[in-house]
């Protein structure tokens, strides 16, 4: 069978591999369907993705379909469609015995630290897979995972039904979040630089768009807000000065969620912290996030709507990471197809 990996920074190659076979009572056989191109696996292509290893078979947004199942297995059968959550954690330090392996001591991602889904089929054990309804599509099911970093991001910012939020970034984990918040109730505003972007973010549900070029963000944040601020703003850019903004466009008892990894410093000063009583928080990956996203996609009330714009053959695996690379404007969401 042909996998993508990458054997070293800025190179990729389709191998022909051995297909895998089961090896545990509990396990799965996926045949893989859709695999998405996320940001992170462009930084492992190009080698600044701090916790990649290599060689690496990449691919963490992973949808297929169950083609054998181990005698154990439960709640899934051959001929299922299912999505895989990517992460594995050691379940006994502190961070899993808060509910919380996703910052596990040990976290491993699939796909990062350990080889993911962009290959024919796959075993996985049953725990990491979630079926999703027979009449849900491919496209639609492979954007389960990235949903789960937005609704993750929502859930750390305890996201509430009256509230305003506002998302720094309409590029597609921006989306995911403006998605997630429009469906626990929140009135949304999302900033970007590039008005294509924010104009779908208005087709994808955004009550208000800010272009920074434009507008000054403070002065129309609060005109929305009444001199309010934001109750809850999601920082989806990750630069310094995008968290600086955080705090200072929050309201009073507000909470401020990060999602970036840059190691570059802000420089804020602890008053606007204490003064609104602020709660600032990291969110990492996803815990606990699936079992909702599936049911929002079989509902029909999360659909990409345009979220994936490119699609390409596994064979054409190289002209796709080059093609992301070179159009990050065009593109939002690539995928990758496997044999149906
Ligand atoms: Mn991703």
């Amino acid at each position: 069978m042909k996998a993508v990996r990458i054997p070293e920074a800025n190179q990729i190659e389709i191998l022909e591999i051995a297909e895998p076979t089961l090896a545990a009572k509990t396990e799965v056989k996926v045949k893989i369907k859709r695999v998405g191109i996320c940001g992170s696996d462009m930084h492992i292509y190009h080698g600044t993705n701090p916790l990649a290893t290599y060689p690496r078979i990449v691919g963490h947004e992973v949808a297929g379909e169950i083609v054998e199942v181990g005698s154990d297995v439960q709640n899934v059968k051959v001929g299922d469609r299912v999505v895989v959550e990517p992460i594995t954690y050691c379940g006994d330090c502190y961070a899993c015995n808060q509910g919380r392996p996703n910052v596990c001591k040990e976290v491993s991602v699939f796909g990062v630290h350990q080889d993911g889904g962009m290959r024919e089929f796959v075993i996985l054990p049953e725990s990491k897979v979630h079926k999703v309804n027979d009449d849900i599509s491919w496209d639609e099911a492979v954007m389960a995972e990235p949903y789960t970093i937005g609704a993750q991001a929502t859930f750390r910012g305890n996201v509430q039904a009256g509230q305003t939020v506002f998302i720094q970034g309409a590029g597609p984990i921006g989306i995911t979040v403006l998605k997630m918040a429009k469906l626990r109730g929140a009135t949304v505003i999302i900033s970007d630089f590039t008005n294509e972007r924010l104009a779908f973010a208005k087709e994808n549900g955004a009550d208000y768009t800010i272009n920074p070029s434009e507008v000054d963000t403070i002065s129309k944040i609060n005109e929305i807000t009444n001199d309010e601020g934001a109750n809850v703003v999601i920082d989806a850019v990750g630069l310094p000065q995008t968290f600086e903004l955080s705090i200072e466009v929050a309201s009073a008892a507000g909470n401020v969620v990060l999602l970036g990894f840059n190691a570059t410093p802000s420089a804020i000063a602890q008053m606007l912290i204490t003064k609104k009583e602020l709660t600032i928080t990291g969110s990492r990956l996803q815990t606990h996030q699936f079992g909702k996203v599936v049911d929002y996609i079989n509902e029909g009330k999360l659909q990409h709507n345009g979220l994936i714009t490119h699609k390409f053959p596994l064979e054409n695996v190289k002209e796709a990471f080059k093609f992301v690379e070179e159009n990050p404007q065009l593109v939002r969401k690539a995928v990758i197809t496997f044999d149906e």
